[in-house]
């Protein structure tokens, strides 16, 4: 039994793979990186099966399965994997039998947490939104490797305590209303713009303590449209998903359909109806959204540890959320409320793209420019 704590999302024990019955199987839309052992595994198999198998390996460096991101070669008909059925779960690639869990050993911490980019783990996510405490507490009986190599622990320290805080406050404000929510985001914004730069360039910062936190200079939830439209053109939004997610494939269709014959003054207007009428005045709808921003928070933002790049991590869950709040509200509007499977199918496929895709995600920060809206916040 290690040392260290282990705090686990309250929901990680219950995931169980849906295999034949889940609803979008993660073996279609990606590619899936193979590790050395798998290999060398596939390497020296014997016989008809080692020229098949070896027969779906591609790539130069780095040696992936399905290309084209469609569909895993491997899938069968019945949803399972067809390696896993013939040699066991000991012969698959690491990121198949580890997904989608995720497990950070930071050193003084370690956290594990479901990837949402699985449906089944969005759905036992919104099956978890009341619960009181979002960790379960223990220690591990085996840890991964660490996750970088950071030995400052105060700074882990710091960044816990604050992130604990940060998602205590968007919590609160979330079960009061949107424009709360937008208010306590935008101050949170303001606030890591601001740290994360003095961690960057002075190497450390006091600005955590203070609590006056600035005005990031426009709303974040929702995002203007000219943001929003920045994040679809960049990379997001691609023909390619027709074939290898063709559920986001429809959900971007929606969104050019009724976004791409307005300007932006005209685009802000409609996404001010589309979120009035379907979010803004249902607090259960609200507070799901803020739950999410939270459930992002939790998983990315003590990546920090590493890069020190607070604003960073809190930028990719304000982003993420406001993509899942468009697809819902158009979703919605087409084809009424959506249930509890439709939104973990909405969060499940946004997520894929958003965060499985290093170039999207790296492109989209870059597009959107929300804290250059505040002159004074600019380095
Ligand atoms: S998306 Fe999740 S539940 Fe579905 S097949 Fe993949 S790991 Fe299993």
């Amino acid at each position: 039994m290690s040392e260290i704590p282990l705090r686990k999302i309250s929901y990680y024990d219950e995931f169980e793979c849906q295999c034949s019955r889940c609803i979008d199987n993660c073996c279609h839309g990606w590619v899936i990186p193979l590790d050395e052992d798998i290999l060398d595994r596939i390497k020296k198999e014997k016989g008809a099966y080692g020229i098949w198998l070896r027969s779906t390996v591609h790539g130069k460096n780095q040696k992936i399965f399905s290309p084209l991101s469609i569909r895993c070669p491997h899938l069968t008909r019945d949803g399972y994997c067809g390696i896993q059925k013939r040699k066991g779960e000991g012969y698959i690639a690491d990121v198949c039998r580890e997904y989608p869990r995720i497990r950070f050993n930071f050193g003084p911490a370690a956290e594990y947490f479901l990837d949402l980019s699985c449906v089944h783990a969005a759905s036992l996510f919104l099956n978890h939104v009341d619960d009181e405490d979002v960790f379960v507490r223990g220690r591990a009986e085996v840890l991964p490797d660490t996750y970088g190599n950071n030995e400052e622990y105060e700074h882990f320290e710091l960044l816990e305590q604050h992130r604990m805080h940060m998602v205590a406050e968007i919590r609160r404000a979330a079960r009061v209303s949107a424009e709360e929510l937008n208010d306590s985001m935008r101050a949170y914004a303001g606030r890591e713009w601001r740290v994360q730069n003095e961690l960057l360039i002075k190497g450390g910062s006091r600005l955590w303590e203070c609590d006056e936190a600035e005005d990031i200079g426009c709303d974040l939830f929702p995002l203007p449209i000219k943001h929003i439209n920045e994040m679809m053109s960049t990379c997001f939004y691609e023909e390619w998903l027709k074939y290898s997610s063709p559920f986001l494939y429809k959900l971007c269709r929606m969104y050019y359909k009724n976004f791409d014959r307005l300007d932006y003054a005209q685009g802000d207007e409609e996404l001010k109806r589309l979120f009035d009428t379907y979010i803004a005045t249902d607090k259960t709808i609200v507070k799901v959204m803020g739950d999410y921003m939270v459930s992002v928070l939790l998983r990315r933002y003590m990546m920090s540890f590493e890069d020190y790049s607070p604003y960073h991590h809190f930028k990719d869950a304000y982003l993420m959320l406001n993509l899942f709040c468009l697809f819902y509200v158009l979703w919605y509007d087409k084809n009424g409320k959506p249930k509890k499977k439709d939104v973990a199918r909405i969060i499940a496929a946004a997520e894929k793209r958003f965060f499985h895709n290093d170039n999207a995600l790296k492109d989209v920060h870059a597009a959107v420019k929300a804290e250059k809206q505040n002159g004074k916040n600019n380095p």
